[in-house]
This record gives structure tokens, sequence and C-alpha cells, in this order.
């Protein structure tokens, strides 16, 4: 039979007492782990939240939302995209590719804006895109627009080639640089720009 340690009172000894000491800073170790964890936690959640500001130069609208956490997109938030994002023209809504938010989101980052994206466009139905063409307009016939997977923006605090740069530093997707019309198009196509 194994010896075990003998129970004493608090008093009994002077050797009990730094044993005592011991159990409290466990007991204080557990105590705190939760306290330790909880703010590390929410850090993680704020840190993996993405949150994206609009305001639409066409309808007035804004938007500001948090539309992913972690790996997750927020589905209503994305439903609250779409139709923000819809063609103006004719109120088609479509899905906005999640991965061009993240791009925005990036760009953010990058550039430390604190202002809204100003949309000139996103999604473009067929026949906008038609209708633009006979205006010559000169959009592409087969556009990303077309496709929910482009945007025109700009930053008002970040100056039109430093949101170009940043958006091209991601090497994801296309990014066209449109200088007399104060606008940067953002795509999740292959990586190129013009
Ligand atoms: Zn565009």
């Amino acid at each position: 039979m194994p010896n075990r340690p003998t129970r004493r009172p608090a008093s009994a000894s002077p050797a009990y007492a730094p044993s005592r000491r011991r159990v409290l800073a466990a007991g204080a170790v557990l105590l705190a782990a939760p306290m330790l964890a909880l703010p590390r936690r929410s850090l993680a959640s704020t840190a993996s939240a993405r949150t994206l500001a609009f305001r639409h130069t066409h309808t007035g609208e804004s938007l500001a939302i948090t539309y992913a956490s972690g790996d997750q997109y927020v589905s209503d938030a994305l439903a609250r995209v779409n139709w923000f994002l819809r063609d103006f023209r004719n109120g088609d809504v479509q899905p906005i590719d999640p991965q061009l938010l993240d791009q925005l989101h990036a760009v953010s980052t990058i550039t430390g804006s604190r202002a809204p994206y100003e949309v000139i466009s996103g999604y473009r139905s067929p026949a906008t895109n038609v209708a633009l063409k006979e205006r010559g307009r000169g959009v592409a016939t087969h556009s990303l627009h077309l496709e929910g997977r482009a945007i025109d923006v700009r930053l008002a605090d970040v100056p039109l080639a430093d949101l170009r740069d940043a958006a091209m530093s991601l090497r994801k997707g296309g990014v066209g640089f449109y200088a007399a019309s104060r606008f940067v198009h953002l795509d999740t196509g292959r990586v190129r720009r013009w």
C-alpha cells in the first residue's frame, strides 16, 4: 500500500504552510484561467470579424456590415450586400462573390482607410451591360460585373493610385485603374491589370 500524506489541520505544523500556499496558488491559477481565456477569445472574434462600409454613389444608400467571422460568411449579411450592390438601373439582384468582399476588406486594412467604399458599380445585369455598350461606355462584353464578381470603387481618404496599388498587392483578381472617372475596378477573375 503506497504511503498517503497524512491530513493535518492547517495550524498543525509549519511544514504544512507551504503546501497550503501551493494549493491556494493552484486555485488562483484555476480561477485566473477563465479570465485569461475570455479576453483572448473576444480578441480572436474581433480579429476574425470582417466588416465593410459602403456608400453607393447612384442610390445614395449606405451599408456598414459584418459580413464574415473567421471562415464563416454571414448569410444574412451577404443577402444585404447583394441587395446593396444590385443593378441600380433595373433593380436586378444577383449574388456577389464573397471573395470580392474579402479583397475589399484586405484593401481597407492595407490602406488604413476609415472611409466607406464609394460604390460606382457592383452587379450589372446583361440588359444594362448591353445598354451601356450601345451608349459607348466602354464596358466589356463579358464583364465580371455580370457575374457579381466585380466592383468599381473609390475611397475618400486614399489617393486613387494607392487604392490601386493596395489592390494589386493582393495578387488576387483583376485591377483596373480609371483615373478620369476616379475609380478602381476590382474583380475575382484571374490576376491582371489595366
Ligand atoms: Zn468595373
